[in-house]
């Protein structure tokens, strides 16, 4: 099969439009960072396209002049790609980078055909700069990219073999056009990288499109487990670990603890400060909590102002050093906050240690809740521990 090139490119057009529109319309559905990405991603595909439909008409009278713009189309396209990447992830990205890297190009490109740089010339140029930003994107779905599967393992192989063929059109192009048979092989190189262009804007988008909905599930999950208000986990969620966990712990006859921790007449807070500062010292408390602990443990939010915690590898002794230790950080941290309105914040916590006489994680639960019951009623703003022997739960000296 030998395709000229005049004809890939007119296929590439109609592809990128027909990707680029598929896109905008499916981004109606996803939450607004992959949206942001997929708008990114299918007005990358608008300029490819029109790159290419430029390209088509470079025969005529101004044919020297539309280089710089179908290049600068082209490498801006192609920025987009990488930024709607780093959308996807929600990281920063520079929102002008795009139209910067096309009008860099396109500037350069006009510079090179004024000074008669020639063809080969731009096709240094932009090679080199399309294989900088393939490179940059390979980098970003297969080294930077948090929770990669297959679809990112694709797309950052064919950005690497894309990155690839455009270094050969680049080193083509500085050998210069000295031999006829230099010739040949330039042109041969072009439509390999037409023909490699186009598989990657079709299989490209495929992928891209399966990146996008992997992010859009992970959203859904990260929903369906994680508490609104604070950002901890919810309390289906905080049940499901807490069952693993005492399971893991069982098995390897490892130690585990719970602590149940809840604002000390939160009532008061909401009735005298309203239901939005009520919301604030919920999420300030959380954010102590979460502050304070290590990555292995877990905390959930159980009820209104009551929050759970589970520590595995931690014993009754350590459990209640750690109780202790949150107990003083929400009363320093929230101090704070709750001058603001003249108040005070403080909590209660009740904990129990994994012992042979549990038989499963509601027992835990259970039994630090009803030690959390003994320090309110002992007077709030201290911690109960229920240790294995005694059954009975005892102060924790402060
Ligand atoms: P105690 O020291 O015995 O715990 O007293 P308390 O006033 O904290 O009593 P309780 O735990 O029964 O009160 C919980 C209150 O928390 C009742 C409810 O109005 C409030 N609450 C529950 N969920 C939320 C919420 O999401 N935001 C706010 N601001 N308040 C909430
Ligand atoms: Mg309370
Ligand atoms: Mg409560």
């Amino acid at each position: 099969m030998n395709l000229d090139t005049a004809f890939i490119a007119q296929v590439i057009t109609i592809i990128s439009f027909a990707v680029g529109l598929s896109v905008i319309v499916a981004s109606g559905r996803y939450p607004i960072h992959i949206r942001r990405s997929l708008h990114a991603y299918a007005h990358g595909k608008f300029l490819l396209g029109s790159a290419f439909l430029v390209a088509g008409l470079r025969d005529g009278l101004w044919s020297e002049l539309l280089i710089p713009l179908v290049n600068g189309l082209a490498i801006s396209g192609l920025t987009l790609n990488y930024t709607s990447v780093r959308h996807l992830q929600s990281r920063r990205v520079w929102n002008a980078l795009p139209f910067a890297a096309g009008v860099v190009v396109g500037l350069c490109c006009l510079a090179i055909v004024i000074a008669g740089g020639g063809l080969a010339g731009v096709r240094t140029l932009t090679s080199g700069a399309a294989a900088l930003v393939l490179a940059a994107i390979a980098i970003e779905v297969l080294v930077r990219y948090e929770a990669r599967g297959i679809p990112h393992h694709v797309t950052g192989i064919l950005s690497v073999g894309l990155a690839f063929g455009y270094l050969v059109r680049m080193g083509s192009a500085l050998m210069g056009d000295a031999s006829p048979l230099h010739r040949i092989a330039d042109d041969q190189v072009e439509r390999v990288i037409f023909v490699m262009t186009f598989l990657g804007t079709v299989i490209g988008a495929i992928n891209y499109v399966l990146m996008a909905s992997d992010e859009f599930n992970r959203e859904l999950s990260r929903l369906a487990h994680t508490d609104g208000l604070t950002g901890v986990l919810n309390r289906r969620r905080f049940f499901e670990k807490g069952e693993v966990e005492f399971r893991r712990a069982r098995r390897h006859g490892r130690a585990l603890t719970v602590l149940i921790l809840d604002i000390d007449r939160f009532k008061l807070i909401n009735d005298r400060a309203g239901h939005p500062f009520g919301d604030r010292v919920i999420r300030a408390v959380a954010d102590c909590c979460a502050g304070q602990i290590r990555k292995e443990d877990a905390i959930g939010r159980v009820g209104g102002e009551e929050f759970a915690l589970i520590l595995p590898e931690t014993d009754a002794e350590t459990g209640q050093h750690v109780a202790e230790r949150l107990r003083a950080a929400i009363e320093r941290q929230v101090a704070g906050l709750a001058a603001e309105r003249g108040l005070t914040v403080t909590c209660s916590i009740g904990g129990v240690a994994m012992s042979a006489e549990h038989g499963e994680f509601s027992d835990l639960i259970a039994q630090s809740d009803s030690a959390l019951y003994d320090a309110k009623h002992a007077g709030r703003n201290q911690v109960r521990f229920v240790l294995p022997a005694q059954r009975r739960p005892f102060t924790v000296p402060a």
